[in-house]
């Protein structure tokens, strides 16, 4: 008798209703797109947080950031000296990370405003400022900066022209010597 038990029909039941997703899911990192970055790849470390590498102010130069603890690298950081590399080296450093790393998801970046985006230029220009001569200010030094600076290389020149322009005592523009036309900004020696 208890096998018709088994055999019977069950009572049908009402569909589940979908679960419920709320309206914003946190922003992690996975689809993000900071200006004035492009995201290469993205790994996931032992906890779910995003290690991505990108570019920045120019397409072969590659700069990792993890979005859980704040592991970062560059070119220089990874091989110790500025030279080419293969975007190989670039993914085994960020996967190897992945791998190790337990830190939890953090917030990602905020996009500051405009004043405060001037701000940090300014006091990374002064800090580039040497007492013997002008230091040349190429904004591929900015590359482990760009995830929360969040601008365009176009705005950064801009931004750096305004510092020249304003604070001639900081920043100075030259015409570059090898291609007509294209300005070169310089942190003034002090
Ligand atoms: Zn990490």
């Amino acid at each position: 008798m208890a096998l018709t038990l088994f055999t019977r029909r069950p009572a049908p039941t009402p569909a589940a209703p979908p679960a419920a997703r709320p309206d914003t899911w946190p922003e992690i990192g996975e689809t993000w797109k900071p200006e004035g970055v492009t995201v290469v790849e993205r790994y996931y470390n032992q906890a779910n947080a995003v290690v991505l590498f990108y570019t920045a102010a120019r397409e072969y130069d590659y700069a990792i950031a993890c979005l859980g603890c704040h592991f970062t690298a560059t070119r220089e950081t990874i091989r110790g000296y500025q030279g080419w590399y293969t975007l190989e080296d670039v993914a085994t450093v960020a996967n190897d990370h992945a791998t190790t790393c337990r830190a939890l998801p953090r917030d990602i970046p905020a996009r500051p405003d405009d004043d405060a985006v001037r701000d940090r230029l300014k006091k990374w220009a002064a800090g580039c400022r040497r007492q013997d001569e002008d230091v040349q200010l190429r904004i591929q030094h900015l590359d482990l900066m760009r995830l929360t600076l969040q601008r365009s290389n176009g705005w950064i020149e801009n931004a750096l022209q305004q510092l020249a322009d304003g604070h001639p005592d900081i920043v100075i523009a030259k015409p570059s010597k090898y291609s007509g036309g294209h300005t070169e900004f310089y942190a003034r020696c002090s």
